[in-house]
This record gives structure tokens, C-alpha cells and sequence, in this order.
């Protein structure tokens, strides 16, 4: 034990009023308490709020094993392993303790606390819960270690945990929390139990017969919804929830927020929000077809810059606008930066990437020719094998305009199209050998991301519109100076400057999905010739990507977006 504890959340708690509760936050590489894209929004949110000074506490659970360590098989299938680290190393157990009733049993959880640093010296407080303690079963010790584990049984005791718990964690150690922020469906549980403090007198009801008092709830609940796609939104069978959550809340007055025939997290976070948001513009309107009869805002995502800029960026950055990773807004004149500056520290980032390619995989690819990055979760509507659709077409574009591919990214273990596809892009990059280039990074994390999304020329990005919520990554590269290939979709539909932030793929109709044949055009007729004939034009469009999206989609902006929209506005109504 590093600090005497209680000193150690003491400080924390007479100014915390915001409290955001995730399932997944991305702290650091070394801690695995993250799986992809919505725990590194989680963790952008958390060091952004901690560069603002903002009043907030984050809460979320330890994922002891990790969500899983990749590996490639000789046949080019994944092998998932867990992947422990050491809570010790990185954060301190509190002395407090709370038990509900989980199944029957009583499940203790205990909270450990990390300090997150921000740039100045503002620290914001991350709990991890955790139910691996002596006092427990040994099924309930398990409860908290692996992220998005298997099963629907497992993943309600996590949701229970970490929204029941959490909330009952927060108030065991004296934080009096006004505003509770739900970062997915998977935190909704801790609206439920704001609910049941508010129960009408027994001969009141609301209209619908709900026995309890809405109003107060949404007052104090902000709702971020990230996907349209069905899987990612948690539904559990009633018959479950009565025998994990016994009598804790009545099934038919249950029904009447979380839907008839399943408990919808979702519903259950919409009735119980004063502010809903989607992750883009046109997430938000997704969402509003999706589920009628709410208001859907959006706050459009971002990155947290200085997380993101490979060094050699950062320090150019920092030589021309010293404040820009506090005050993004600085890089607006960022269009005006030397070119052979940026050019240089792109190839220097470039080189950092083609040594990483070459240690892991002793593939060695060149820093002349043009590296294309597709990075992100192996799953269908991604589309990570559009790219091979046609491996003759492919190989004739690159015999025109070569090139080189890296791709990198996690199935999740029950996914089995997603894996499969992690199968399918081996077999191509077998049969595109001595032709083209391609390689495949296992264990996709915080950090390979950083090298990847640094030092490709071009990201690539293929979703099923319009699936893709906003995505994060094609910022990361913009930062970067990288040119984002986008399907217009996300986030992208907000930044996309056609030849002067990057390109899109096929036309801007939500309901029309781009083919193959729409991405080897524009790679082989527009991307390519540009990067071979004209540098100049190239780098201009490098330096227009970083001052357009840089400027705007960062977090700095988002939270200060949040608070005044969602947190200030929500709380004074
Ligand atoms: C940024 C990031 C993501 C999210 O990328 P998308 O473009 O939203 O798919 C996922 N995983 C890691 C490790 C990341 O750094």
C-alpha cells in the first residue's frame, strides 16, 4: 500500500459533483481495463476532465484478466487469451466496502482508487471496482474480471456491480454526487436505483402506473448512447433479472421502463435521462429513428490531443502554438505550418511504425511508398476486408501506384464473423505476397494505436453507413497528418472536406453502402496519383487535416460541451 487511504479520497470529496460511470476506461496500455473504442473515449473524457480541473469522479470496474491478449495462430486464427495486469502497480485498495444482494448472495465490492494527472495540477479520482475479496464465493469473486465476458448471466452481475455498486460505492465514501453521467446502456442500472429513493406515496401513481417519481431521476442523468448497431445495445431476460436481482425492484414496474418482453439498458437509460446524446450528428438522428419519442442531442466525440501526437508532432506543435494541447482551438493557424516541418515529422513517425511492422513481424516496408492503416474491432459492419473485395483489382492498383497495408484490431471472442474475418485477411495477405505489402499487428492497444495512427499516410475507414456512431480513430491520423479514406459516416460526414481533409468513398447518402469498386477508384485515381505527383498538394492537405479536425474534434471541446449543454444546463433545470 502506497498512501494512507483515506487521505487519499479525502481530498477528492468535498468538490466532486459529477460522476461518470463506464464500463471500459482507457487509462493506460498497461492497465487492461479497456477493450476498444468506447473505453478510449472513456479515458480522453477522464484526461480531459482532469486538464479542465472538472469537479468529476469516474467509476468503473478493475477487469482483473483483462478483455483479451491476441494471438495469431498459424492459420491465421485468433487466439484469445486472458490478460491480467497488476492493480497494485498502478492503484491503491480503499478501506470501504459494500455488499448487495447479487443471486441470492451477498456480493462485497470494493473500490480501488487511480489518480489521474491532468496537465496542470488537477487530479481527477477513477474508482475501480472489484469483487474478488476473501469475504465472497468464489463465483462472486469473479464477478469483476473479464471485461465483456461471457455470457448474458456474467455481464448483468458486472452491470449490477458497476451501476448499483458504484452509485453505493460513491455514497459509502462521502461524495455527494450531483450529476450522474451513463457512458452506454451498461451504467443504466444506477438510474434504476436513483429511482427506487423516489418512491411516491402509496396511493399516488404516474400516469403509465409507474409508483415512482421520474422527474427528480432525469434531473440529475445524462445519457451517452454510442451505437446503432442492435448487439451493442443490452438486453436481459426478466426471468434472469428476478433471480439475480431477487425483489430490488418490482418485474411490472420495471416493465413499464425497460420494455415488455426484456429489460432494454438502453430504455432504461432514455426514460431516466434529462439529456441524451448521441456521438455525431448523425448518430443522433440514427437514434431518434431508432427510438422515437426522445431528444436526441449531439455532442460529437473527440480525442485528447497531447494522448495522441507522436512526439515529433508534439514538439513541432508546441514550437509554434505552446498552449495548443490545453487550447486546441490555437491549431486553427496550424495550416500555416512549414511543410518540410510536418513532412519531417511525419517520416520520423513513419520510421517509428516501419521499425515496429519489422520487429513484430520482419516484414520490412519502405518510407517511400504510402502506407495505408485500417485499425480498429474485427466485426462485420466494419467491413476491415472490403479492401480485398477483388485481389486482382487490388494488385493492379498497386502495380499503377504501389503501396503498402497494416491492419491491426481484436474479435471479440464471440464473434464469430468478426473472427473469421481476422482469418480471411491472413489468407489475402497470403496471396498478395511478393505483390503487395500487407501485414497484420496482433494485440491491438493504446499503444500500437499511437504508432499506427502516426505514422500511416492514409487511414482507411469502411463501415456499413449507418453503422458506425462517430469513430475516433480517423481523428488520431488527422492529428497526425495523416489523410483520412472515409466512408461518409460518424464523425467523418462533420469533417470531411473532399481533397482538402482527405476523401470520401462513394456519395453522401446514409442509406447507400459504398462497394469495393468505389474504394479502389478513388484509391487508384485519386489517393495514389496525388501522393506520387504531387507532393506539394499532398502536404498542404496534411497541414488543412490538422488545423480542420484537430481544432475541432478533441475533447477539450467536447467536455466543454458537456458541461455547459448537459451537466450546468441538466442540473438547473
Ligand atoms: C482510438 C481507438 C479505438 C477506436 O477507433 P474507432 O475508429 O472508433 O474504431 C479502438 N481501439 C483503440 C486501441 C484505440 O486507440
Amino acid at each position: 500500500m502506497k498512501a494512507p487511504q483515506g487521505a487519499t479520497i479525502g481530498r477528492y470529496l468535498v468538490r466532486t459533483r459529477i460522476a461518470y460511470f463506464s464500463m471500459e476506461i482507457a487509462l493506460r496500455a498497461e492497465m487492461h481495463t479497456y477493450s476498444g473504442g468506447l473505453g478510449v473515449l472513456a479515458g480522453d473524457t477522464a484526461r480531459s476532465a482532469a486538464d479542465l480541473e472538472l469537479p468529476m469522479v469516474f467509476v468503473t470496474l478493475i477487469s482483473r484478466r483483462g478483455y483479451l491478449r491476441q494471438e495469431i495462430g498459424r492459420d491465421g486464427r485468433q487466439i484469445a487469451h486472458d490478460d491480467p495486469w497488476d492493480p497494485t502497480a498502478f492503484a491503491v485498495p480503499l478501506r470501504v466496502k459494500v455488499a448487495l444482494p447479487i443471486g441470492g448472495r451477498e456480493v462485497w465490492i470494493r473500490p480501488w482508487l487511480y489518480e489521474l494527472h491532468g496537465a496542470l495540477q488537477h487530479r481527477v479520482p477513477v474508482l475501480l471496482l472489484d469483487t474478488d475479496l476473501a469475504e465472497n464465493d468464489p463465483a462472486d469473486r469473479s464477478i469483476t474480471d473479464n471485461l465483456y465476458g461471457q455470457g448474458d448471466s456474467y455481464r448483468l452481475q458486472q452491470e449490477i456491480v458497476l451501476g448499483i455498486g458504484g452509485i453505493r460505492v460513491l455514497q459509502a465514501l462521502g461524495f455527494t454526487i450531483q450529476t450522474y453521467h451513463m457512458n452506454e446502456g451498461h451504467a443504466a442500472l444506477l438510474s434504476l436505483d436513483l429511482l427506487r429513493r423516489n418512491a411516491l406515496p402509496t396511493d399516488e401513481t404516474q400516469a403509465g402506473g409507474l409508483r415512482y417519481a421520474v422527474g427528480p431521476v432525469r434531473d440529475r442523468c445524462v445519457f451517452t448512447t454510442h451505437t446503432p448497431v442492435e448487439a451493442g445495445h443490452d438486453r436481459f431476460s426478466y426471468d434472469l433479472v428476478s433471480k439475480l436481482l431477487g425483489d430490488y425492484i418490482d418485474i411490472d414496474q420495471l416493465k413499464l421502463l425497460a420494455g415488455p418482453d426484456h429489460m432494454n439498458m438502453t430504455h432504461v437509460a432514455l426514460k431516466l435521462s434529462g439529456y441524451v446524446n448521441g456521438v455525431a450528428n448523425r448518430h443522433a438522428e440514427t437514434t431518434t429513428r431508432m427510438f422515437p419519442g426522445y431528444r436526441v442531442r449531439s455532442i460529437t466525440n473527440g480525442i485528447h490531443l497531447p494522448t495522441w501526437a507522436h512526439l515529433s508532432f508534439a514538439k513541432l506543435f508546441s514550437r509554434h502554438f505552446p498552449s495548443w494541447g490545453f487550447d486546441p482551438e490555437m491549431m486553427v493557424r496550424a495550416d500555416q505550418l512549414p511543410d518540410e516541418d510536418v513532412w519531417q515529422a511525419h517520416q520520423s513517425a513513419k520510421s517509428d511504425l516501419i521499425t515496429t511492422v519489422m520487429a513484430r513481424t520482419h516484414v520490412k516496408l519502405s518510407p517511400d511508398l504510402p502506407i495505408l492503416g485500417f485499425a480498429r474491432r474485427m466485426t462485420s459492419y466494419k467491413r476491415p476486408d472490403l479492401l480485398f473485395s477483388d485481389l486482382a483489382r487490388l494488385a493492379s492498383v498497386s502495380e499503377q501506384h504501389p503501396f503498402q497495408v497494416v491492419f491491426a484490431g481484436k474479435a471479440h471472442p464471440a464473434d464469430g464473423p468478426g473472427r473469421q474475418i481476422i482469418q480471411d485477411i491472413h489468407r489475402s495477405i497470403e496471396q498478395l505476397k511478393g505483390r503487395i505489402n500487407v501485414v497484420f499487428l496482433p494485440g491491438y492497444n493504446m499503444d500500437l494505436a499511437k504508432v499506427l495512427v502516426s505514422g500511416i499516410d492514409v487511414w482507411l475507414n469502411t463501415p456499413v453507413p449507418p453503422m458506425e456512431a462517430s469513430g475516433t480513430s480517423g481523428m488520431k491520423a488527422a492529428l497526425n497528418g495523416g489523410l483520412n479514406l472515409s466512408v461518409l459516416d460518424g464523425w467523418w460526414v462533420e469533417a470531411w472536406i473532399e481533397g482538402v481533409t482527405g476523401w470520401a468513398i462513394g456519395d453522401d447518402h446514409a442509406d447507400h453502402v459504398p462497394t469495393a469498386a468505389a474504394l479502389y477508384d478513388k484509391l487508384g485515381t485519386t489517393v495514389l496519383p496525388l501522393y506520387y505527383r504531387d507532393r506539394a498538394r499532398w502536404i498542404w492537405m496534411m497541414k488543412q487535416s490538422i488545423s480542420k479536425v484537430a481544432t475541432y474534434f478533441n475533447t477539450q471541446r467536447m467536455m466543454r460541451r458537456y458541461v455547459v449543454d448537459a451537466y450546468v444546463a441538466a442540473g438547473l433545470k
